[in-house]
């Protein structure tokens, strides 16, 4: 045995306070041997709990050489630190330091956790330490269910976990009575007589007593070290190999695992707070999927309605453009050019419509009503459904008659629920006795016209004896089927335009609705989705300002890991998963609130209908994850990296 277990030498602390420094170690040199039992005494702020977290790794000297059997320390980086923490040394605190929210055996596993020991293996010693301590039947207590002196054989259990080989007790008894205390200090004598090295800090000249060295501090310097008995050089036989696990990953695993089931130990214990912090992300990915799903289901309503409309047509009106006022007086599209349309090769058909407001009678009954005259193909055109009776054809157009085909509204407006009955019976539309030969379904919503009554009646039958002149509303055209429509449009427009000698009308393209209707609910969603996603992000602030709070408050948990030999990923990875798990139950409840919105909406609203598809309901949820990651890591990587002294203080 050359080099001595601890050996410092012109060892010396600052401390920054206010303009200047304080020197708390002042030029310690000290070794110490494998085996034996020191205490550390001085009067109260001396230096020796400084001194002692320096020699337990926890801090660092301002100056001077720290070497481990011969190893120098101030080369070692945090992780090399860590392990040696976890590896050799066994702190026991004057206050326990133990983690309230576990039972006693899951303290005393801890240290074993972090070195990835086997899982049945390290539950086993740590019973088995336990049971040596007198304490067999307490082990699935809670610290905060035990009394003083057993919190601290826990914690000295816990020292023991990993057979560390140096145990560091500061004022082990300070908060002991007489009896527990004197148990502690057994023990700790059982402790060295196995071998190991036994550090202990006193003030209490009867506690140093024990010890066959004893070392006095004042004032930041070793006054006198005196040896009451020779030490016989004693090696502490190791009961643990301290090889590293076999399987790396299953000890990674497994340390996720412990990691796992703390962070929802935190969240349970502050279960209030868990929800209040959720909720942001509920609302956030509940508006999301809902207004996803509401611009699916009416973007699927729309197009259906315009199916309903007919496909592979086009319209041409009068003007220049939708919004164009002098439309109404344009008068230029006549029923000649709907004749000279319908020979062009790809018009399949061409139907005339002109079009006036007025009021249907029957009885007692009036209404508001579109009259629409149409030619004999308009029926088949916009592909409507015929309930009963039947279409006028092209002698009725012909002969002017006052025909008329209804809708189902009108129907049930003027002559009650039965369709069937409304054949053949005879009202006013303004002053034309009209007699009804047909009811169609009503077109649904699309262009506004749902709740409209619509009378249809031969163009020829309206010019004459509603509107008094020739000219047109609109002439809609059918496509023939193998023809494109664009290039239909085209050439309509060119021949059109040829005939007037001018462009005085428009065409409407039933294809290029649909492109404008997708691509508009498409943007709605998108600009209402972009709104969701604000709100998802002030829910990530909110997650991490809990978490902030959260890591603020268990700055002595943390403490307590990073001295039995938690790596910074330890405690990055605890703090990041309880982020991740607050954002992840968030999202699948916000989920959930989505469908029952969408289930309630089913119920009660039938004019909007929520389509939900997986894609979004899976974006959502690996969405909170990366929420949870996003605004996790910022708290997590504080905790992870604070100062264990100043988180054990
Ligand atoms: P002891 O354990 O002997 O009672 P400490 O080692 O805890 O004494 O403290 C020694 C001195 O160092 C005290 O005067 C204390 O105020 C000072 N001290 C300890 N920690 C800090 C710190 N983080 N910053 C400034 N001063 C400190
Ligand atoms: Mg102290």
């Amino acid at each position: 045995m050359t080099e001595p277990l601890i050996s410092l030498a012109g060892l010396r602390r600052d401390y920054a306070s206010g303009d200047g420094t304080i020197t708390v170690l002042k030029d310690v040199d000290l070794t110490i041997e494998r085996g034996e039992m020191v205490a550390i005494i001085g009067a109260s702020g001396s230096g020796k709990s400084t001194l002692m977290n320096i020699l337990g790794l926890l801090d660092r000297p301002s100056a001077g050489t720290y070497k481990i059997s011969g190893r120098e320390t101030s080369t070692l980086d945090n992780d090399d630190r860590s392990a040696l923490r976890r590896e050799h040394f066994g702190f026991i605190f004057q206050r326990y330091h133990l983690l309230d929210e576990i039972s006693a055996l899951s303290n005393v596993e801890i240290p074993a956790v972090y070195a990835g020991r086997d899982r049945s293996q390290r539950r086993e010693r740590a019973a088995a330490l336990l049971g040596r301590l007198g304490m067999a039947d307490r082990t699935e207590h809670r610290p905060g269910h035990l009394s003083g002196g057993q919190q601290q054989r826990v914690s000295i259990a816990r020292a023991l976990m990993n057979d560390a080989d140096v145990i560091l007790a500061d004022e082990p008894t300070g908060a002991l009575d007489k009896a527990s205390g004197e148990e502690v200090l057994r023990i700790l004598d059982e402790l060295h007589a196995e071998g190991r090295t036994i550090i202990i800090v006193t003030h209490d000249a009867t506690v140093a007593a024990r010890a066959e060295r004893i070392i006095e501090i004042s004032d930041g310097r070793i006054i006198s070290d005196t040896r009451s008995a020779a030490h016989q050089p004693q090696v502490h036989q190791p009961e643990l190999r301290h090889a590293a696990p076999a399987n790396r990953v299953g000890a990674g695993l497994d340390r996720f695992r412990e990691a796992f089931l703390m962070a929802c130990k935190a969240l349970k214990a502050h279960r209030m707070r868990s929800f209040l912090t959720m909720l942001g992300i509920i609302i956030g990915i509940a508006s999301v999927i809902s207004v996803v799903a509401l611009g699916t289901g009416s973007q699927q309503k729309v197009l259906a309605n315009i199916s309903s409309l007919g496909t592979n047509t086009l319209e041409v009106f009068p003007g220049t453009g939708f919004g164009d006022m002098r439309s109404g007086r344009v008068k230029t599209l006549l029923v000649s050019d709907a004749d000279a349309l319908a020979k062009l090769s790809y018009v399949a058909a061409a139907t005339p419509t002109v079009s006036t407001s007025t009021t249907a009678r029957f009885g007692a009954i009036e209404a508001n009503a579109l009259v629409n005259g149409v030619g004999s193909k308009y029926f088949e055109v916009k592909g409507s459904k015929l309930v009963a009776g039947r279409f006028f054809d092209d002698a009725g157009v012909q002969a002017m008659e006052q025909d008329a085909v209804i809708d189902e509204n009108t129907a049930k407006t003027l002559f009650g629920g039965d369709t069937t009955q409304a054949i053949g019976q005879v009202f006013l539309a303004g002053s034309v006795p009209s007699r009804v030969i047909g009811v169609i379904s009503s077109q649904q919503g699309g262009f506004g016209s749902s709740d409209n009554l619509s009378i249809y009646m031969p163009y020829t039958s309206v010019q004459t004896r509603f509107t008094g002149d020739q000219s047109l509303r609109s002439i809609t055209l059918r496509i023939s089927d193998d023809a494109d429509t664009s290039v239909a449009e085209q050439t309509v427009t060119t021949f059109l335009t040829g005939r007037h000698g001018t462009k005085d009308f428009f065409v409407l393209n039933t294809d290029d609705i649909r492109q404008t209707i997708t691509s508009t609910t498409q943007t709605m969603t998108l600009l209402i989705g972009a709104i969701a996603v604000i709100s998802l992000i002030v829910g990530g602030i909110g997650v991490m300002n809990i978490m902030l709070v959260s890591v603020s408050e268990r700055v002595s948990e943390i403490g307590v890991r990073m001295a039995v030999g938690a790596r910074r990923q330890d405690i990055l990875q605890q703090f990041l998963i309880e982020a991740v798990l607050v954002c992840l139950i968030g999202g699948v409840l916000g989920v959930a609130l989505a469908l029952l919105f969408g289930f309630t909406f089913s119920l009660f609203g039938s004019s909007f209908s929520l389509v939900f598809t997986a894609a979004p309901i899976v974006l959502a949820v690996v969405s909170s994850c990366f929420i949870g990651i996003a605004f996790g890591y910022l708290p997590a990587r504080n905790a992870s990296r604070l100062d264990p002294v100043a988180a054990l203080a």
